[in-house]
């Protein structure tokens, strides 16, 4: 029988039940889909599920909408294709997010490699537990969900930071996989199941991972030209299957790779214009968030994206949330719609969740109150 659980941290091997069926992550190694392993991930998303596929916070992918008989079928064309473990213990490990500007052999992908090979090493860790490898010129992945965090630091070495810290300590070169997997042993041995996340453990750090070293300041990457090719921007993390494959095949693409900032960084690309993704920056529907809302996710009881899409032209820093939740946006914006017995509440400069300004508000209501009518 299919494991469908609701709330989990879904996996290939263990989907997650949706309103919309059964719900596949895919997170492929260093965050990099080659054209073979991209196209192949759009068929199967077709012909297995709804051909939807979301690109998540964590830079993981999601496909949607699988019937539950497509699944097993789903999961082995995606062990076919190398971008699911065969070993379902192992795909289930914790997540290893990797600053998608990496090099071939830079620290990034030294670090991260190392990490990788030594998967057998890692302890169990609770499912929404990740590490962070951001060890280029700049740390990028600062606002990206992780517990520990392999990084450059201001001086400009290398550093090991648990969440929550503002601070952490010097790493010497080729210590730091085994130094953030010992901390991830620590994590487990002293109660981390109980708190599931770093940043809530209660216990205080071991002295030898407590330290002042800062690291250095960067940010995330923004849709256009990048140096390794161009960046493309999904309007709330969502595109289809006959997308993914147009952008691949427009380019003769070499290789994908997944960010956590709802960007594919398309090696090579020169920047053409594809449907259903955005180059320019300042894209408002690049700027906007909404989670995938009714009726996809059963615990909405409001549809959220169009409502989005057609009020981003006329909202600066929208958020729009089927539920308190807020999956979409964990941090503040300038409107947020929480949707809530079928309606919307409205809040300022909040979170989703927060106490609103006004409720009982509908969709018609809102188009009208901001021109999008
Ligand atoms: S925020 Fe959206 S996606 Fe998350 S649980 Fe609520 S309705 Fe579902």
């Amino acid at each position: 029988m299919i494991a469908q659980v609701k709330g989990w941290c879904p996996a290939a091997w263990r989907p997650m039940a949706a309103g919309d069926g059964l719900l596949v992550r895919v997170r492929p190694a260093f965050g990099r889909l080659s054209a073979a392993q991209a196209l192949g991930l759009a068929t199967a998303a077709a012909r297995f599920g709804s051909g939807a596929i979301d690109l998540t916070r964590r830079a993981s992918l999601q496909l949607r909408g699988v019937a539950e008989a497509n699944w097993r079928p789903l999961v082995e064309t995606l062990v076919a294709l190398d971008l699911v473990d065969p070993d379902p213990a192992i795909d289930a490990q914790a997540g290893l997010t990797v600053a998608p500007d990496w090099q071939e052999g830079d620290d990034t992908h030294r670090i991260a490699a190392d990490l990788h090979a030594r998967r057998s090493d890692w302890p169990a860790l609770p499912a929404k537990f990740g590490f962070a490898v951001d060890a280029g010129r700049a740390c990028r992945l600062a606002d990206t969900p992780a517990d520990l965090r392999v990084e450059r630091s201001a001086e400009g070495g290398l550093m090991l930071r648990a969440e929550g810290q503002a601070t952490g300590v010097a790493l010497a070169r080729g210590e730091e996989a085994a130094a953030a997997i010992d901390l991830a042993r620590w994590f487990r041995d002293t109660g981390g199941d109980a708190s599931r996340r770093m940043a809530r453990h209660p216990v205080p750090l071991p002295g030898w991972a407590r330290g002042g070293v800062q690291p250095a300041r960067g940010g995330p990457l923004a849709a256009g030209p990048h140096p390794l090719g161009s960046l493309y921007g999904l309007p709330f993390g969502r595109m289809s299957a006959a997308a993914l494959g147009t952008l691949v095949a427009r380019h003769a693409a070499t290789a994908l790779r997944l960010t956590p900032w709802r960007l594919l960084l398309v090696e090579g690309a020169e920047g053409m214009p594809v449907p259903g993704f955005g180059l320019d920056p300042a894209d408002p529907l690049l700027a906007a968030d909404a989670c995938v809302g009714a009726p996809a996710c059963p615990q909405a009881s409001v549809a959220t994206r169009e409502l989005a899409r057609r009020l981003a032209p006329h909202v600066a820093d929208l958020h729009v949330s089927g539920c308190a939740k807020g999956c979409a946006r964990s941090g503040p914006a300038a409107l947020v719609l929480t949707g809530r017995d079928g309606r919307f509440d409205l809040a300022r400069a909040a979170r989703a969740g927060d106490p609103p300004a006004e409720t009982g508000l509908d969709a018609a209501t809102l188009l009208a109150r901001f021109g999008a009518c």
